[in-house]
């Protein structure tokens, strides 16, 4: 029996209630957006799992890599696949399917959706078409590096990828110049060094963290300026996923 006499402490005792004793069942009409893992399996929230069990269906970047995921937790749902190339072909689908009251979840290859991958065209629609959107955080890269990074983490900038072509690379980082904070990219290990090179030349006393597969076998941190680590790399070849992050003197 909810107290007191206003709405929002009903609302919050309801809320308290049900997330002590049973978890608040989904609700129909919703986009959820649930973040999988970036390496190792284990890194998923009992939310997520339940969520991607109880939804209607499961949208997902690539649909044999969501089923491994699936498989893994045990969870039977149709899937549909929706990536770059397909998003805004599917989104007039999502709308119907939320609109017959159906919820959706959201995943992508790894990780948190929309950053740095699809969803940002389907949760804008569905926010402007008055469905409910919401998160079910946990693993991103860039949250997994940053904080063990060792570099200021109070302001951070993220860049998500560079462009790939080299003119228009660099007048992005030199745009970044003014912008404050550590700043953090996402890499491809075939453009490690070409990035190295150019924090070289544009912030060569810049610290330089590179988060290299996080939560899986090979982890690892490296940290030195940008001529250390292409000294690094001068042995060996850059493999596996990774995060940089660069902290510039002031
Ligand atoms: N949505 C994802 C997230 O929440 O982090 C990012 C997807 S983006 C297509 C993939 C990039 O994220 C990789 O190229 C790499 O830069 C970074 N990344 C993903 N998993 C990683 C890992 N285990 N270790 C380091 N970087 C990773």
């Amino acid at each position: 029996m909810p107290k007191g006499n206003s709405n929002l402490i009903e609302f919050s005792n309801r809320t308290v209630l049900s997330c002590a004793m049973s978890p608040a069942p989904l609700q129909l009409g919703t986009l959820y957006l649930v973040a999988t893992p970036i390496g190792n399996l284990e890194d998923i929230t009992l939310r997520a799992i339940r969520t991607l069990r109880e939804c209607s269906v499961i949208a997902a970047e690539d649909t044999r890599r969501a089923r491994l995921l699936l498989k893994a937790h045990n969870i039977d749902r149709p899937l549909l696949s929706c990536h770059k190339f397909s998003e805004a072909r599917r989104t007039g689908q999502f709308l119907d399917r939320l609109e017959n009251g159906e919820t959706l979840a959201l995943v992508s290859d790894a990780g948190t959706p929309v950053i740095s991958d699809p969803g940002e065209r389907i949760v804008r629609a569905a926010l402007e078409s008055g469905y409910r959107v919401e998160s079910v955080p946990g693993p991103c890269a860039l949250t997994a590096a940053l904080p063990a990074s060792g570099l200021p983490a109070a302001e951070f900038h993220f860049v998500g990828f560079l462009p790939h072509k080299s003119g228009a690379r660099i007048r992005k980082l030199e745009a970044l110049d003014a912008v404050p904070g550590t700043l953090c990219f996402y890499e491809s290990p075939h453009r490690i060094i070409k990035l190295l090179n150019e924090l070289a030349s544009i912030w060569p006393e810049s610290e330089v963290v590179l988060a290299r597969e996080l939560t899986k076998k090979f982890e690892e941190f490296l940290r030195g300026r940008p001529v250390e680590l292409l000294e690094h790399y001068s042995e060996r070849k850059p493999k596996g996923e990774y995060v940089v992050m660069v902290h510039r003197p002031t």
